[in-house]
């Protein structure tokens, strides 16, 4: 559990009095008075354990979204490498097709007269 683990590194500071002026540790986020704030690179801490927490935890998630960044990128140059192998794919196809298209046309008028020798073959069958 996170909050146990925050028991473990913040000290139990005295309660400020209620006329005395008070921060909050970043850690644990319990009032301080100011002559028990531990300051570390611009954060307030109880004590010297909690900035070590705060600070190496901060770090994780710092390397974590460098890692979550890169991980971004490499997918992105995957779409692009994808993109681009349909994008030559469809290019090649247009070139074949318009290089072809008595070829093409050729062949689709086949297969359509094939599909109506089938057509009237299943038609006849079904006459008898
Ligand atoms: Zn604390």
């Amino acid at each position: 559990m996170a909050n146990d683990r925050l028991e473990e590194v913040c000290s139990n500071p005295p309660m400020p009095k209620e006329n005395q002026k008070s921060v909050r540790c970043d850690l644990c986020s319990k009032p301080l008075v100011a002559e028990n704030v531990f300051v570390k690179e611009g954060k307030r801490f109880c004590c010297v354990a909690a900035a070590a927490q705060y600070l190496s935890s901060n770090k994780t998630l710092e390397d974590f979204h460098g890692r979550d960044k890169k991980r971004k990128f490499v997918q992105a140059i995957k779409k692009v490498v994808i993109l681009s192998i349909l994008a030559a794919i469809a290019y090649g196809g247009y070139q074949y097709w318009s290089q072809n298209k008595d070829k093409v046309r050729e062949a689709g008028q086949e297969l359509r007269e094939k599909a109506k020798d089938l057509e009237n073959s299943v038609n006849e069958r079904s006459d008898e």
